[in-house]
């Protein structure tokens, strides 16, 4: 058995959607899991498609998530480049090589010649006339053209491409690990291009290249991938390769959430949700919010997109990376669409929330609170982070709950006051803010008793006292434990916002 080695191969013609991730995560999870080695490689041939900062981005994205590859353009290795584009001259030498062995072509047809053929084939039953066996000997190409032609066209500089000569009546089997056996006709196959005119290959021929080049065992990618398989195992026929081909997986696709149809970029904006993995802003105006802004951790990402196509067999939803890699199996990858259902990623990071350590807390915190310029201590932040760890589902919620820590409130709830408060309390509560200033340890233990004496002195019940505690502490009656409040203010502050509280609920 020759070693795993997998490789996760994005096009940097956009950002990559948490399709992509995903797709990395799998082969990630199964090459740490086999002992194996997890790479990626930019499949940067389409010039025409490239686009600036995807590259990046997406090197980023899988930094982010922890999903650090062991050779690629950043990190380098034995096997490179790993970026295609710094790879071009080693793609022509194996086409010419195909070319001479009779199993590829060089053509030069015009767009206009080949709308002309399909205009001319195309008939009810094949609407869509191909440039394959049926009509290659009626196009421009090495196989009709005399070398005295090719030659004149050559100086002419009409443009060159090579293509695969698929055969007419031929079986191309795959068993595929998640499909089991797919089995493709030759003769639906078209005789793709291999080399473009501008001596970059295309996708099918780099992609089969560099898996070889690569010593790739196992090819695991998208569904959408799956009809070019035909043509890529007919590749490496051609270059008696087939014996040692990779095994292939191909994952099923990630549906919208109403599961008609795959999930696409456009669907984040449709449906108010994150689909990149962070921000990505492609052009001016345009801006794609990401789940890093929109307050995922970035273990309740990969948890989230574990489960979107892969099973366990138990029970079990939640797991860390570790466990990931222990658990996962190819063979538990299902093979129908799954839907994405956002109210379980932020489930999950709802646990991964409150179950952050401490210190991590306090740090995202900070940050959060930074994002709108503002400061708060680290005790601050780690009492916010007590009082909201197990009500927030997305980050920034520590901030819009937390900000009165900071900030006291600078009006109180309307219904409250007009509904809820009793102006004879007033006095009472003066009292208290009184007692608070001078209240030392500044606890619960030394709170609670001190509350309880008050409520029952001036006969308030606890859903009366609460609400009103909140209102002058945060503005709003409803929040976390109180005791959690004062404590984070402290008891000079506490004092003050009762007696301003007051004033305002007067
Ligand atoms: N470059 C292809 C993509 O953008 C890779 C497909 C494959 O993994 O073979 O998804």
């Amino acid at each position: 058995m020759s070693p795993v080695r997998v490789r996760f191969a994005p096009s940097p013609t956009g950002a990559l959607h948490i399709g992509g991730i995903r797709t990395a995560l799998y082969n990630y999870l199964f090459a740490r899991q086999q002992g194996g080695t997890f790479i990626v490689r930019v499949e940067d041939t389409d010039q025409a498609r490239f686009v600036p900062g995807a590259e990046n981005y997406i090197l980023r994205s899988l930094e982010w998530v922890g999903l650090i590859p062991e050779e690629g353009p950043e990190q380098g290795g034995p096997y490179g480049p790993y970026r295609q584009s710094e790879r071009k001259e080693i793609y022509m030498d194996y086409a010419r090589k195909l070319v001479e062995a009779g199993r590829a072509y060089y053509a030069f047809d015009t767009p206009e010649e080949l709308e002309a053929m399909r205009q001319r084939l195309a008939t009810p039953e094949n609407p869509m006339p191909r440039y394959d066996f049926l009509s290659r000997m009626g196009m421009k190409n090495s196989l009709t053209l005399t070398a005295e032609e090719m030659a004149a066209m050559r100086s002419n500089g009409v443009p060159e491409v090579i293509r695969l000569k698929v055969p007419e009546g031929e079986k191309v089997k795959i068993t595929d690990l998640i499909r089991g056996e797919v089995e493709f006709a030759t003769q639906e196959l078209d005789d793709k291009v291999l080399m473009k005119s501008d001596g970059m290959p295309t996708y099918h021929m780099a992609n089969v290249i560099d898996d070889r080049l690569m010593r790739i065992s196992h090819v695991i990618r998208g569904e959408e991938w799956l009809s070019s398989t035909a043509h890529h195992v007919l590749l490496y026929r051609y270059f008696g390769w087939e014996e040692e081909m990779p095994q292939f997986a191909h994952l099923p696709l990630i549906l919208k959430p109403e599961g008609n149809g795959k999930l696409s970029k456009r669907d984040g904006a449709k449906f108010g949700f994150p689909v990149f993995p962070m921000d990505w802003k492609p052009e001016e105006g345009e801006h794609f919010e990401g789940f890093r802004e929109t307050g995922f951790l970035p273990e309740a990402l990969i948890n989230f997109l574990v489960m979107l196509g892969w099973n366990p067999g138990t029970d079990q939803e939640i797991f860390n990376l570790e466990e990931l890699i222990q658990a996962f199996s190819i063979g538990k990858i299902v093979k129908s669409g799954a839907r994405f259902d956002y109210q379980k990623a932020k489930w999950f990071n709802a646990h991964y929330i409150q179950n952050l350590k401490p210190s991590e807390a306090v740090s995202l915190i900070q940050e959060e609170f930074l994002k709108h310029n503002r400061s708060v201590l680290s005790k601050q932040a780690a009492d916010i982070f007590d009082m909201y760890r197990e009500r927030v589902t997305l980050l920034p919620e520590f901030y819009s709950s937390g900000l009165f820590v900071v900030q006291a409130p600078d009006a109180v709830d309307p219904d409250f006051r007009s509904k809820k408060w009793k102006r004879e309390w007033n006095a009472a509560f003066l009292d208290l803010a009184d007692q608070l200033s001078c209240t030392d340890p500044f606890e619960k233990e030394s709170l609670e008793p001190m509350f309880k004496n008050f409520m029952q002195t001036h006969g308030l019940k606890m859903g009366e006292f609460l609400p009103a505690i909140r209102v002058m502490v945060s503005g709003t009656p409803m929040g976390p434990d109180v005791y959690l409040m004062l404590k984070a203010i402290g008891a000079s502050e506490a004092a003050s916002r009762i007696r301003r509280g007051l004033e305002m609920l007067a």
